[in-house]
Parts: C-alpha cells; sequence; structure tokens
C-alpha cells in the first residue's frame, strides 16, 4: 500500500484515464480478474436500479471518472444525467466517449453485458444512445468541499450514483463522513443514493501507479450515510475473493439510501 495519502492534485496529475479503463474495465475472456470485479458490480447496479422508487428526472453520478459502466442500469429511470469528476482528463476522456470520437474507450462489451442483465441483449446501441443523449453535462467537482459542484451550485437531484470515488478521494473516516454530507446536499430530500465501494481496500494500481484507497468496514459506511441524512434502505457487502496484484480489495458494498425530508 503507498505510504501517503494519495490527493486530489496527485490524480490530475498522475490518472491515466485510457490505462485506468483497459485495466479495470476491458471485458477479455482472458482476464478473468477484471471480468469478475466489473460483472460483480455491474450486477449490483442492476439490483440497485432495479428496487422500486430510484426514479427521477435528474441524475447526479459524483466521481464519474471516465466511465460510463455505472449509468448503464441508472439511464433508463432518469430524464438527464450530470457527471462530476475533479480530474480534467477524466472528464475529456468520458466527454470523447459521449462525443463518439475516434479513440474513445470501446464500452459495447459492458453494455452488451448488462442489456444482458436487462433480458435483451439486443438492445445494446439503443441503450449506448440513451446515455450519450442523457448526460447533459460533464463538470468539475471536489467532494471535499462543501458545494462540490462550486462555484456552478447545481438544482438538488432526485438520484446520485457515486462507486470507487470516495474511498480515493478521503484520506480518513471524518472526511469521508463529511464529504458523505457535502454530496449529499446535491440531491433532494427524499431523494435516493445510491454507493458502491471497496471494503477493506488500501490501494489500487494501473500502469505501475498506485492510488490510496481508504480502508472501510460497513457498518462505517452505513453509518456515515445515515449521519448525513439518509436512511439506508439497501446494504449488501459481496466478499471479493479473487487476490490480484493492482488492489487488495477485501469485498463490495452496494448501498441505497434515502434522504430524509427537510
Ligand atoms: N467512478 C469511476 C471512477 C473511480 S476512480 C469508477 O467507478 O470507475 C476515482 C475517481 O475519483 C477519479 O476519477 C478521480 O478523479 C476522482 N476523485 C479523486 N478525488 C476527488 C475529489 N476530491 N473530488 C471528486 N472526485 C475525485
Amino acid at each position: 500500500a503507498p505510504a501517503i495519502f494519495t490527493e486530489a492534485d496527485f490524480y490530475q496529475q498522475s490518472f491515466d484515464p485510457q490505462a485506468y479503463l483497459k485495466e479495470y474495465y476491458s471485458m477479455s475472456d482472458s482476464r478473468e480478474g477484471a471480468n469478475v470485479f466489473l460483472t460483480q458490480n455491474l450486477r449490483s447496479l442492476h439490483k440497485m436500479f432495479s428496487l422500486g422508487g430510484l426514479r427521477g428526472g435528474t441524475l447526479i453520478d459524483v466521481g464519474c471518472g471516465p466511465t460510463i459502466y455505472q449509468l448503464l442500469s441508472a439511464c433508463e429511470h432518469f430524464h438527464e444525467i450530470i457527471a462530476l469528476d475533479y480530474t480534467d482528463q477524466n472528464r475529456r476522456e468520458l466527454e470523447r466517449w459521449l462525443r463518439n470520437e475516434e479513440g474513445a474507450f470501446d464500452w459495447v462489451p459492458v453494455v452488451k453485458y448488462v442489456c444482458e442483465l436487462e433480458g435483451d441483449r439486443e438492445k445494446w446501441a439503443e441503450k449506448q444512445e440513451k446515455v450519450r443523449k442523457k448526460v447533459k453535462q460533464v463538470l468539475k467537482c471536489d467532494v471535499t468541499k462543501a458545494n462540490p459542484a462550486g462555484p456552478v451550485s447545481l438544482p438538488p437531484a432526485d438520484c446520485i450514483v457515486s462507486t470507487l470515488c470516495l474511498e480515493g478521494a478521503c484520506k480518513d473516516l471524518p472526511t469521508f463522513r463529511s464529504a458523505l454530507r457535502n454530496i449529499g446536499t446535491l440531491v433532494k430530500p427524499e431523494g435516493h443514493l445510491v454507493l458502491v465501494t471497496v471494503l477493506g481496500q488500501t490501494y489500487y494500481a494501473f500502469n505501475k501507479q498506485v492510488f490510496s484507497c481508504l480502508r472501510l468496514e460497513k457498518h462505517e459506511v452505513e453509518a456515515a450515510v445515515e449521519a448525513a441524512g439518509f436512511e439506508v434502505t439497501f446494504s449488501e457487502a459481496q466478499p471479493y475473493a479473487v487476490s490480484e496484484e493492482r488492489m487488495d480489495c477485501g469485498g463490495v458494498l452496494s448501498l441505497v439510501a434515502r434522504r430524509h425530508p427537510c
């Protein structure tokens, strides 16, 4: 594990979106571990967005990185999506895909997988277009700031989703707890939070770069979500048994919570 916390500026300087995508989001049959981590998370997102009540006008994706897999199940339930991330090159990489530009990452195998979960693999092109149409803005954010999207002030959304971001962005549990309060302000009272977080992990690596990760336990995440003004309505930890060098992940927590009415 890295001896020091890799902060937002380290992401800005060192996070290579294409290398990240290749390492964690390629779906080739020869890379078994990669498939397990990704497909497990896709199934969790499918399950969570199939729960009742997760629908509405707007969805905000916090710490989107260069990825869209977290929007594939979600996009069926919301009219508009706003994606937020700290790092310029990650937002640019995402926009490249949204505009279908040359050299953009190929998400087709992942989109097909999710369509299959939803019952019709043939709908992949339609879903891909849906995501491209629904993402209206890609903006800078910092989850450690009281107004994460500042100076922009976004109208509160019906739902926020955040995958694998806070545990990388927060150096300790108090910072994690305050980040949840910060991003909680982006969602309407009675709106939802959908979270995918790794448990017991201290680092992840790709392209010979190592990023620190806040070592979290299930009860710590749940308590932080509740302290941020939410009621946890679904929480499921899945052990992650694949042993790999690229990360020391012990499990993945999938959580849905509802913000208290004011
Ligand atoms: N959601 C994507 C990306 C996760 S990688 C996925 O599921 O794969 C972690 C992301 O957190 C990176 O894109 C990084 O730019 C972002 N990040 C790091 N520090 C942040 C901060 N302080 N505020 C917002 N995003 C941050």
